[in-house]
């Protein structure tokens, strides 16, 4: 069925955001997704990270900001910002999956969202900070080397407006705004903070029906500081802690053993 070549993609480049993606992993685990669920991670990240990884996702999927091809990696060595953001755009090339969700590593999934598979590429939810874009921390896409190639060429001729991979993406998937209706998920899929401080009264009125909360900008869950937090929000990293502190074998019941070893 479709529904075997379809996954949830997840980035982890650092230990921090592994702790993020194992939350990713067992959040969407605890509310039955159907579909795989899979983390990209570079070669710098830990033995005892890649093995929680391993124990909460059907694939570990190394990957490696050097090793694409010349013309490419050339470029790349002069434009050194954009390392993070060719990581991500690595999701493009998993072509073993027919369609994808990526979700960043800071995200918490609270309800089950396989749903989303009905949409088609490209399809994300508004940035609070600028509604004409869609947030990069949500998205669904098609896997194609094509699409990447195209990705990649571009961030190589334009760059990112905001040097990361929203504005890249922005800018290639530039129909987004005024394009088909059913590309622009709604709100509550990428759900974050911004919108508690700048529509208080929305946030109280809709907030409790949040699917995927992302925190997004400084301050994420699994960081040590001390945030000045609403406590809607703070609810939502009191709940970040639970799923990460949570029993593994009860979260990861009925997982497929397909894990990649590397
Ligand atoms: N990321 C990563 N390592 C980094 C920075 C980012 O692996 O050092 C990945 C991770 O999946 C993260 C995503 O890229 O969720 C986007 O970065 P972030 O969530 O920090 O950006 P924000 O959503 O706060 O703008
Ligand atoms: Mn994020």
């Amino acid at each position: 069925s479709a529904e075997d070549s379809e996954a949830f993609v997840t980035l982890a480049t650092t230990d921090s955001y592994c702790k993020g993606a194992v939350v990713v992993a067992r959040s969407l685990r605890r509310h039955g997704t159907t579909r795989s669920t899979v983390v990209m991670v570079t070669p710098n990240i830990s033995e005892q990270s890649r093995f929680a990884l391993k124990d909460v996702f059907d694939e570990v999927i190394p990957v490696d900001v050097m090793d694409s091809d010349d013309h490419v990696h050339l470029s790349w060595l002069g434009r050194p910002e954009l390392g993070i953001t060719f990581t991500k755009l690595h999701c493009w090339t998993l072509t073993q999956y027919s369609k994808c969700v990526f979700l960043d590593a800071d995200t918490l999934v609270l309800c089950n969202v396989d749903e989303l598979f009905e949409r088609d590429e490209l399809s994300a939810a508004p940035d609070p900070g600028w509604p004409d874009c869609f947030n990069s921390g949500v998205f669904v896409f098609r896997p194609s080397l094509h699409t990447h190639g195209g990705l990649l060429d571009h961030a190589l001729q334009h760059g990112s407006f905001d040097g990361g991979d929203q504005g890249l993406l922005n800018s290639f998937f530039s129909s987004w705004p005024a394009g088909d209706i059913s590309k622009r998920l709604p709100f509550v899929y990428n759900l974050n903070a911004s919108s508690f401080y700048s529509y208080l009264p929305a946030f109280q009125q809709f907030g409790h029906n949040a699917k995927i909360v992302h925190f997004l900008g400084a301050g994420k869950p699994w960081s040590q500081r001390e945030e000045s937090r609403s406590l809607t929000m703070q609810q939502f990293v009191c709940l970040w802690w639970k799923e990460y502190l949570s029993d593994t074998t009860s979260s990861t019941a009925g997982k497929q053993q397909q894990v990649r070893t590397s």
